[in-house]
């Protein structure tokens, strides 16, 4: 089945402002609230909120393979049941309806009245009931930078990193919405200073500029998806901010990996783009030198451009953007992790989220953590404020926003943002 929501010369009769990150070649899919009302599935175009449960019950997805209880939820899982035919299906009938030339439901007020809403009256919340939480490590820059902050410049990447996708189990309970605060963590760790190990607050609270893919079901216990496959097995992708604090992580890591330093709080943003809607937008990826296993080649173009930024907002005060970077810069991508991820015969679900990993671009400017920006501290970046940041302050609200870019078509996430509240 042919992508024709993503035909770039489609025009729709809802208004789209100027720069927006959600024309009709988006239609991505979150859950929404409005006062005294249910959660419901929902798309958008522009600053309007499209009501599906209400579409649904107006019989506008008549001869599609979905259900009440598809949008009539608090999560998009249901929905997502129905897999890549039938998220496509329903991509490109939303289109159709939404098409100028289309009067379907342009010309009916009543139904209009029903099923669209002004994004200020609506609360997104949690798209996705998330079952397992993996984290990637696949940024070359990002692997290097942090090897040669914590080990050697001369042997920054370990020897295993160019052959295998490097990733952890992380923890889907904490994994939060765009817009949800939280409280600083606390924990056990070891300043340099001490003979001892400290319990205290987190004081090198950091963020991690990430993307996320969500999985439809995938196959079985013991089968394995290959990078041809893997597009089929991927629904769509969100911003990820993985929160890190560095002093807990610095001291625990050892031998076992990422545990209380990483899993107090990761955000995500609230609509999820579909890996359809940024097909248009693939990008090849880097020469893999060494060459990799075969069950991690690939053909095609399966890395994405998106633009992403990092935004730290002071109580009350400027936006600061702190690094630009964008996703084409990954190492691996989200074939190779799926095909790496199931080779041993580990199964994903549907709702499964993984991370990309910090995205850290080539060049100064372009690192996604703080530990980067400031070197570990040694380089405070400059806010406009005139105050300094090594890491996030308490107050500190975070913002990363991103999109894909090309032929005057702009497919973007909006924005994922969290304020750091102090220590309970
Ligand atoms: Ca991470």
């Amino acid at each position: 089945m042919s992508i024709k929501a993503n035909n770039p010369s489609l025009k729709s009769w809802v208004e789209v402002p100027a720069g927006s990150d959600f024309p009709i070649q988006n239609i991505p899919f979150a859950v929404i609230t409005t006062e005294g009302d249910t959660p419901r599935v929902a798309t958008r175009i522009g600053d309007t909120v499209i009501d599906l449960k209400v579409l649904f019950d107006f019989g506008y997805f008549e001869g599609l393979q979905f259900a009440l209880e598809d949008f009539d939820t608090d999560k998009l899982n249901n929905m997502m049941r129905s897999g890549k035919e039938g998220t496509r299906a329903l991509r490109n009938r939303i289109s159709d309806l939404f098409v100028d030339s289309n009067n379907e439901l342009r010309k009916n007020d009543n139904h209009i009245h029903q099923a669209l809403l002004d994004i200020d009256d609506v609360q997104p919340l949690m798209p996705i009931e998330i079952g397992d939480y993996t984290d990637f490590y696949s940024s070359e820059q990002h692997a290097y930078n942090v090897g040669c902050l914590f080990r050697d410049p001369d042997n920054a990447l370990m020897p295993n990193w160019k052959h295998i996708p490097v990733g952890y189990h992380g923890r889907a309970s904490s994994i939060l919405e765009s817009g949800v605060d939280f409280h600083r963590p606390k924990g056990q760790k070891k300043p340099p200073s001490e003979e001892v190990p400290v319990f205290g607050q987190c004081n090198l609270l950091d963020f991690e500029l990430e993307t996320a893919f969500f999985t439809y079901e995938g196959k079985p216990l013991g089968d394995n998806i290959t990078t041809e496959e893997a597009d089929d097995y991927i629904f769509g992708m969100a911003l990820l901010n993985d929160w890190s604090a560095r002093d807990i992580q610095g001291w625990e890591y050892v031998p076992l990996g990422p545990f209380l330093g990483k899993n107090f709080a990761s955000h995500i943003s609230c609509w999820i783009v579909t890996l359809d809607a940024l097909e248009p937008f693939r990008v090849s990826g880097p020469v893999q030198d060494p060459k990799v296993l075969p069950y991690l080649e690939y053909e095609g173009d399966k890395h994405v451009d998106i633009n992403l930024e990092v935004i730290i907002q002071p109580e009350n005060g400027e936006e600061n953007v702190v690094a630009k970077s964008n996703y084409r810069h990954m190492y691996w991508n989200m074939n190779q992790q799926l095909a790496h991820h199931t080779i041993n015969g580990c199964n994903m679900r549907l709702g499964d989220c993984y991370g990309s990993g910090t995205i850290s671009g080539p060049e100064e400017g372009e690192f996604g953590s703080m530990l980067e920006i400031s070197w570990k501290g040694t380089k405070p970046f400059k806010m406009s404020d005139g105050s300094e940041r090594k890491f996030i302050n308490d107050n500190d609200t975070v913002i990363m926003r991103g999109f894909s870019e090309k032929n005057g078509i702009r497919i973007g996430f909006g924005e994922v943002k969290a304020k750091v509240l102090p220590t309970k």
